[in-house]
C-alpha cells in the first residue's frame, strides 16, 4: 500500500461534491475545511473512501427526518485522548470529522460497529463492511478513529492522521 504526503482537505472536497451529487438536495451537507492543512502520509483513493464511508452512514443516519451533516478538516494538537477503544497520542494531526444529527447509535452496538458484517439496515441497504474498512485504512495510516454518539441527538466519527513532520 502506497502512502504519499496527501492533503487531506483536498481529498475531502472532492468526495463532498460527489455525495453532494448523490445525496437528496433537503439533506443539507455543511462543510468546514481548513486550508493549508500540514499534508499526512496517505493513500487518497482509499482516504477517499474513508470519506464517503461515513458520509454515506450520515446519509442514512438522518434519511428519515431529514437533516444535517456536518464534515471537517482541521489540523489539531492533542493532548493524550482517551477513547473506549484506545490512547490516541499526544501530537499533532490532520482530523476527519463527520457529525450528523441523525438517529445515533445505542451503546451496546457502539462496540460493535467496526466489526464485519455488523449492520442494522435491511437487506440490500448495509453490508456491515463500510466502518470495518474505515478501521481497517485507518490503521494502515497510522491513524486512529474515535465515535460519539447520542440516541436521537446524533453522531459524531473523528479520524486523527498523524502528520508527517512531528513538530513540537
Ligand atoms: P452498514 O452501513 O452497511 O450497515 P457500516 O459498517 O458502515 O455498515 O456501519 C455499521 C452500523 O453502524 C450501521 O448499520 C449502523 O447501525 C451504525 N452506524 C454507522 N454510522 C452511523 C451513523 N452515522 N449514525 C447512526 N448509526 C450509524
Ligand atoms: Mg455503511
Amino acid at each position: 500500500n502506497m502512502l504519499i504526503p496527501t492533503k487531506v482537505e483536498q481529498v475531502i472536497k472532492e468526495v463532498i461534491k460527489l455525495s453532494r451529487a448523490t445525496i437528496p438536495m433537503n439533506i443539507e451537507i455543511l462543510n468546514d475545511l481548513q486550508q493549508d492543512c500540514a499534508d499526512v502520509m496517505a493513500n487518497s483513493t482509499q482516504l477517499h473512501q474513508i470519506g464517503m464511508n461515513l458520509i454515506i452512514n450520515a446519509y442514512h443516519a438522518v434519511e428519515e427526518k431529514g437533516g444535517q451533516i456536518m464534515v471537517q478538516v482541521r489540523e489539531v494538537v492533542l493532548g493524550s485522548v482517551e477513547t473506549a477503544e484506545m490512547t490516541i497520542q499526544p501530537g499533532r494531526y490532520v482530523r476527519l470529522s463527520v457529525a450528523d444529527n441523525g438517529v445515533g447509535i445505542p451503546s451496546e452496538n457502539l462496540k460493535r460497529i467496526f466489526d464485519p458484517y455488523f449492520t442494522t439496515k435491511m437487506t440490500g441497504k448495509g453490508t456491515g463492511l463500510g466502518l470495518a474498512v474505515v478501521y481497517g485504512i485507518v490503521r494502515e495510516h497510522r491513524g486512529d478513529i474515535r465515535v460519539d454518539s447520542k440516541i436521537g441527538k446524533g453522531t459524531t466519527f473523528e479520524i486523527y492522521f498523524p502528520l508527517i513532520e512531528r513538530k513540537q
